[in-house]
């Protein structure tokens, strides 16, 4: 197999030499163990944490050992019953050709015509879930909302806002990093109004295009487009935080946000989540989405990038803006 190590913990943006692509030779399959031909692999936002030796919700990459990360890919040797060659499955050994290891750690996806394997990655996967969850449980989105989301034309974010399309959002507002992604998301995505952050004020941008304030605030970004929501938001505004790219690769802490008292006066709720802890969802969240992508109303987009040895400049380029919807290598 050829794998991705992680070769020295980056300090702010990683740098090439922070990564290694090496070439092993697998073990022979022992009994119920499977390998795995990878014929996509993910790269998300949440790696870069990975890469630090912090304590999260995730443990972090060991130095000198293969990342790992989702993937989905074919069997090509089985010495199980549960998986026989051919199977197509998703699993967490990305960052690699080969994936190898007990037939429970590899899950066959369903065979959705119309619906290739890479979208269980993404929209009927981890990202997908994301937004839902986020979105209807966490923000408890109720129908005529308002709705702004940070890092609209990703992953997570083109999802919520055609979430929040379909479940009666009163406005969906986005913001995102170049004036291609801002027309995306107006003319393909379904939001009522969207703006460039590096255009601006993110703040003085938010409160025109919401002149009558934000119910929600579904934040991928943190910093400046916090601050801009916790002054656009109405009174018994609910915040989900997903996530805050935007301090990723600081070194230095973020202030903390000048705005939060308004939280009191408006009674805001701000609320954290990580998807891992609502697979419970999933079969609800499955059945909803893979309905709408079936009859066309809820699309996506995916930035596939072709072959292992591109997977570190595709995280890299991904943290930078480079993709639209859901960042992928085409591993095979
Ligand atoms: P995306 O597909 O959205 O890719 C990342 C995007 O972030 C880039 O395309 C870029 O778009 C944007 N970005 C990068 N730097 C900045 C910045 N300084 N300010 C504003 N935008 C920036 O990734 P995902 O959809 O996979 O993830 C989106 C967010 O959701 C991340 O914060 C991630 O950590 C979080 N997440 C959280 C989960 C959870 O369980 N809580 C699960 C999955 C994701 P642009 O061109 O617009 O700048």
């Amino acid at each position: 197999t050829r794998e991705w190590q992680l070769a020295a913990r980056p300090a702010g943006w990683p740098t090439d030499d922070d990564f290694r692509l090496v070439e092993r030779e697998l073990p022979e399959l022992a009994p119920g163990e499977v390998r795995v031909r990878n014929t996509y692999m993910s790269v998300d936002p949440y790696m870069r944490g990975r890469m630090n030796d912090v304590k999260s919700y995730t443990p972090p990459f060991r130095l000198d050992e293969a990342m790992t990360g989702g993937a989905v890919g074919e069997v090509v040797a089985s010495r199980s019953d549960d998986l026989a060659v051919g199977d197509t499955v998703l699993h967490f050994q990305g960052w690699r050709t080969l994936a190898q290891g007990k037939a429970a750690d590899f899950h066959r996806v369903p065979d959705v015509p119309g619906v290739p394997e890479s979208v269980f990655l993404h929209a009927l996967g981890m990202t997908g879930l994301t937004a839902y969850v986020g979105l209807l449980d966490i923000a408890e989105f109720r129908e005529g909302d308002t709705v702004f989301v940070s890092g609209a034309a990703g992953a997570v974010g083109t999802m919520v806002g055609q979430i929040a399309r379909l479940k009666g959002a009163g406005r969906v507002i986005g913001s995102a990093g170049s004036p291609a992604k801002v027309e995306l998301l107006t003319e393909r995505y379904g939001y009522d109004a969207a703006f460039d952050y590096k255009d601006g004020d993110v703040a003085e941008q938010l409160a025109q295009a919401a002149p009558e304030g934000i119910d929600v605030y579904f934040d991928n970004v943190g910093g400046d487009h916090l601050e801009a929501a916790l002054r656009s938001f109405n009174k018994g505004g609910r915040a989900a935080l997903c996530g805050m790219i935007s301090m990723y690769n600081a070194t230095e802490p973020e202030p903390a946000p000048h705005n939060l008292f308004m939280a009191i006066g408006k009674g805001l709720t701000l609320r954290g989540f990580i998807v891992g802890n609502h697979y419970d969802r999933f079969d609800a969240f499955a059945a909803e989405v893979g309905a709408w992508l079936a009859t066309g109303e809820l699309v996506y987009d995916e930035t596939v990038v072709d072959g292992i040895e591109q997977a570190r400049d595709a995280f890299l380029d991904m943290l930078r803006g480079a993709n639209v919807g859901k960042m992928l290598v085409r591993v095979g």
